[in-house]
């Protein structure tokens, strides 16, 4: 693989940008990888593990001369960094983002976006629940979408060579408008998400469910949800509180839903009950179609190379 960036600076060193790291070290796609964290704990982890070439002690220092500057840390602290960095950017350099949702965070990042670089928002659809420096890995990206949220009036150079990137870690790459995103992602991660914690909440609220129950029966679809359901705090209260219409939107029409079901079940209507399902069951095969999950069963959960999921 040929070098795409001299100077990668990666702002927040999480589970995303630990995996960028090891997939950018692993497929040779950056001369010099820098990284800031905001704690001295996971500078020194970083430190400890090897995970970039140099770890800066603020984030004005490790943007200095990097033509790629990421940012990934949770979508509400994106702004106030990109404030922090702004004067320090290159001339030339491209800022990008790894956020899980895209208006807000333009409308944060941008206006502290000097003329003469270009930004371009982005999110990779991959994730675990896991977090932190030490939770990344170098496959994290393959084979899965990296969504592109540039303005119209950006660089198509810039565009290009981000997305080259982006494909040098595996991913394949798609472009849209932020609006766009924020609705599709509001109906494939972020309320699954949600009604995962909220099913995880009833569960736990169900006195006559003991402990021990909800962990030895987990393996019917409960399991599933207990694993969403893990994911870091922090970055989901971000993402809602952030994409805040669409996420109502499809909440509104998961509850006129789910109250069609509720009246099925209690009229008996089978034939309603049979016909959702058969349509559902549809919707699984086509993902599986697209590579985007295993036909194994139970998630291919024995076999030690299951997809990892979640976003
Ligand atoms: P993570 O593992 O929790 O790491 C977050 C990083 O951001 C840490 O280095 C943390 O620093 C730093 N940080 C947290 N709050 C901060 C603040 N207020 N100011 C400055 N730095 C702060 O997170 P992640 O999973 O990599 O997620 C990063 C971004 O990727 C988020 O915007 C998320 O929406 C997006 N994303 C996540 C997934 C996923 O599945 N996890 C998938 C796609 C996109 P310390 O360690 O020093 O606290």
């Amino acid at each position: 693989m040929t070098v795409i960036y001299k100077r990668v600076a990666l702002i927040g060193l999480g589970l995303i940008a630990s995996s960028m790291a090891h997939a950018m070290r692993a497929y040779g796609l950056a001369g010099e990888i820098v990284g800031y964290a905001r704690s001295p704990e996971t500078r020194m982890v970083a430190l400890d593990i090897g995970l970039c070439d140099r770890v800066c002690d603020t984030a004005a220092e490790a943007v200095a001369d990097a033509d790629l500057v990421v940012l990934a840390v949770p979508v509400g602290a994106m702004g106030p960094l990109a404030e922090e960095i702004g004067p320090y950017l290159m001339a030339g350099a491209t800022v990008t983002d790894v956020g899980s949702v895209k208006q807000a965070v333009i409308a944060a990042v941008a206006p502290h976006v000097p003329k003469g670089v270009h930004f371009i928002a982005g999110h990779p659809l991959a994730g675990t629940e896991h977090s932190g420096p030490r939770s990344g890995f170098a496959t994290l990206f393959q084979n899965r979408w990296w969504l592109l949220t540039p303005a119209d009036d950006t660089d198509p150079v810039a565009i290009a060579r981000l997305r080259s990137l982006c494909e040098g870690m595996g991913a394949n790459v798609d472009t849209m408008d932020a609006p766009h995103h924020d609705l599709v992602l509001a109906v494939t991660s972020h309320t699954p998400h949600l009604i995962a914690y909220t099913m995880v909440g009833v569960a736990d609220d169900l006195r006559r469910v003991t402990d021990s129950e909800v962990i030895r029966y987990s393996a019917a679809g409960f399991r599933d949800f207990t694993r969403i359901a893990a994911s870091d705090p922090t970055m989901w209260r971000d993402v809602f509180l952030s994409n805040k219409e669409a996420t109502l939107d499809i909440l509104g029409r998961f509850t006129e839903e789910l109250f069609a079901l509720q009246r099925a079940i209690r009229l008996g209507d089978g034939d309603h009950l049979h016909a959702y399902f058969t349509r559902t069951r549809a919707i699984r095969r086509g993902i599986i179609e697209a590579g985007q999950d295993t036909s194994a069963p139970d998630f291919g959960r024995s076999t030690p190379a299951a997809a990892p999921a979640g976003n």
